[in-house]
């Protein structure tokens, strides 16, 4: 299966994109983990990639397909693969959908995950993020009190760029940017609309419903 998530930041896309690549046995590729690993490792990459996360803008394209790519050619993502976060405009989309017939494969499905703003910005304001397994928490849904992962002991984090104004900021950026692809991939005739609100296993089950007709 090879399935992208789009949806506004605080959709929940990273919470069930661990889910579903679980359930599915296929890698989860975050390019926002992969982003933020190289910050925290002062990988070169990292550097360049900081000031745009931190303004909330996107990273210029060439370097994010550039590490999209290389992410897909591991052996790994051979048979399957969820990105979350890539592609987030036209461009990339329609970068990716070369790259995949380069390799002889297309994408099965895209899945958006469609909530409102007002839950967005409660979603986005309380989001920890585990330091040590990168698990997500929020801090009212999750009840989190302590700063503690209950997956793994590790200390959970605020992101940087979870920050009132940079959500703002990030939200003009998906509407002005990222949106555009529901309409892109409507028109390719592979996107599904999945309800993302209510309980995170909610949404899970309903998600994998809108697969089960692309699993064996
Ligand atoms: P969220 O899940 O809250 O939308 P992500 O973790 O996916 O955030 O992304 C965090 C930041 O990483 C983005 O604001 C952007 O700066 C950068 N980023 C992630 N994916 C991409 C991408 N496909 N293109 C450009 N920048 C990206
Ligand atoms: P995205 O990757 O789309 O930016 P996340 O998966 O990081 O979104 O989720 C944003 C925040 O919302 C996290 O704190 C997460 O725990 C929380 N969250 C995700 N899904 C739900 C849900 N169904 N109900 C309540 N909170 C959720």
């Amino acid at each position: 299966m090879r399935l992208v998530l789009v949806g506004p930041p605080g959709a929940g896309k990273g919470t069930q994109a661990q889910f579903i690549a679980s359930n599915l046995s296929i890698p989860k590729i975050s390019t926002g983990d992969i982003f933020r690993a190289n910050v925290s490792g002062g990988t070169e990459l990292g550097k360049l990639a900081k000031e745009y996360m931190d303004r909330g803008d996107l990273v210029p394209d060439e370097v994010t397909i550039a590490m999209v790519r290389d992410r897909l050619s591991e052996s790994d993502a051979q048979d399957g693969f969820l990105l979350d976060g890539f592609p987030r405009n036209v461009p990339q989309a329609e970068i990716l959908k070369k790259m995949l017939e380069e390799f002889g494969v297309a994408l099965d499905i895209v899945l958006e995950l469609v909530v409102d703003d007002e839950e967005v910005v409660r979603r986005l304001a309380g989001r920890r993020t585990c330091s040590q397994c990168g698990r997500i928490w929020h801090v009212d849904f999750d009840d989190k009190k302590d700063d503690v992962c209950d997956a793994c002991g590790g200390r959970l984090y605020q992101r940087d760029d979870d920050k009132e104004e940079t959500i703002r900021h990030r939200l003009e950026v998906y509407q002005e940017q990222t949106a555009p692809l529901v309409s892109f991939y409507a028109q390719e005739r592979i996107l599904v609309g999945v309800d993302a609100t209510g309980p995170v296993e909610e949404v899970t089950q309903r998600a994998m419903e809108a697969l089960s007709p692309y699993t064996d």
